[in-house]
């Protein structure tokens, strides 16, 4: 062990777990199987955040946009930007609902093949170096070239043993950092660190009940996911999946292809577009719908929400009016599966 791992305890128990000085307090954590609570792991959420009790810790982003001045006042910190200085105290409430299903791990990568599914969305293939087991829905933090900090992508394949590849599908984003390095930056050959697996908005196998998958622009990769691992598992054989997808125009509409291959699809696998924006020539289009990808899973899917498993992944408006779409149906939180976007 480096001398400059040090040991942190959590107050008021037994818990401790090493943290290295390449690693970060929450994913230390969760990579000895603690479960710490977080949900973006990029600064941005908060929901990681916890009270240092003793110790010396550096923040890496210290402009990131959860930490406030009000936590600097507070010794409040965001785990998954602290790196401690010294061995730590700190007070958090680890729950279950966080423990993690595979410990993440860092994993060299090698970039295999890229190819355009949209104007704007691409898919990112990588071979690993060791597997990275992940279930369907789960995210994995990509350090790219020249970029500050790392980046989450969701995988939008299955892990199929020995977990050996991991696919992605990014929204180009103008003037992004992270997306111009993997659009423009990496070519096949090139290697780079992921880790993974995290995320808890991944498929529930002992559910048996039917799923909506809702995504709208780059949230289509973990929803692709998750209608891969419902059309093979033997579990949900008796079971269907609703795909809603929201698009702005009929040219943003993708993931028809990828799902018409899976073994079910137009009886168990329903696929819908929306169109927000519809343009001329749209109506005859692939989208059989105009408006919100929320009010259309409310209108097509109405009081039986309330009987199925939600997942939804896509921007934060589209995420925000999905929760409020289901509020106002009084549906219950502990069926809504969902790790924000920023
Ligand atoms: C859980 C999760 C899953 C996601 N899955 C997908 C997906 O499957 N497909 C997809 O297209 N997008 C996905 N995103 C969004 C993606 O992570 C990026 O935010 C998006 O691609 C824009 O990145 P960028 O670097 O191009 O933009 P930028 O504006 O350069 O960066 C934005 C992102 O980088 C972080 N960041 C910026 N500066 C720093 C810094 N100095 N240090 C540390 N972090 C910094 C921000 O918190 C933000 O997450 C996901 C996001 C989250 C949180």
């Amino acid at each position: 062990m480096s001398e400059l791992t040090h040991c942190i305890t959590l107050e008021g128990g037994d818990v401790t777990f090493s943290c290295p000085p390449d690693d970060t307090i929450l994913r230390s954590a969760l990579r000895a199987g603690i479960a710490f609570p977080y949900e973006c792991n990029v600064g941005a959420c908060g929901n990681c955040k916890f009270q240092l009790v003793d110790g010396e810790l550096q923040q890496r982003w210290a402009e990131a946009p959860a930490w406030s001045d009000k936590d600097r006042e507070r010794g409040r910190f965001l785990g998954c930007q602290s790196v401690p200085g010294s061995a730590c105290t700190i007070k958090v409430r680890p729950s279950a609902l966080y423990a993690p299903v595979h410990r993440p791990r860092r994993v060299a990568a090698t970039l295999t093949q890229s190819r355009p599914i949209t104007h704007d969305i691409h898919e990112f293939h990588f071979s690993l170096d060791e597997p990275l087991p992940f279930e369907p829905g789960q995210y994995a933090l990509l350090t790219l070239p020249g970029v500050t900090g790392v980046r989450a992508y969701s995988m939008s394949n299955v892990a199929e043993a020995p977990a050996l590849t991991l696919q992605f599908q990014v929204r180009r984003v103008p003037g992004g950092k992270g997306t111009a390095a993997l659009f423009e930056g990496l070519q096949p050959g090139m290697r780079i660190e992921i880790d993974g697996p995290y995320g808890r908005a991944y498929l529930r196998r002992d559910a048996q009940r039917d799923i909506v998958c809702i995504a709208g622009g780059s949230g289509l990769a973990p929803m692709i996911s998750i209608a891969r691992g419902f059309a093979f598992d033997p579990n949900l054989q008796d079971t269907k999946l609703h795909f809603l997808y929201g698009a702005r125009t009929s040219k943003d509409i993708c993931g028809r292809d990828m799902l018409e291959v899976l073994p079910g699809f137009g009886e168990r696998i329903q696929f819908h577009a929306v169109v927000s924006t519809p343009e001329p020539g749209d109506a005859d289009a692939t989208a059989s719908h105009t408006g919100f990808v929320h009010e259309l899973a409310d209108t097509l899917l109405g009081d039986s929400l309330r009987d199925m498993e939600i997942y939804f992944a896509g921007p934060p408006a589209m995420g925000e009016a999905i929760q409020r779409m289901l509020l106002a149906r009084k549906i219950s939180f502990d069926r809504v599966h969902f790790d924000q976007f920023y």
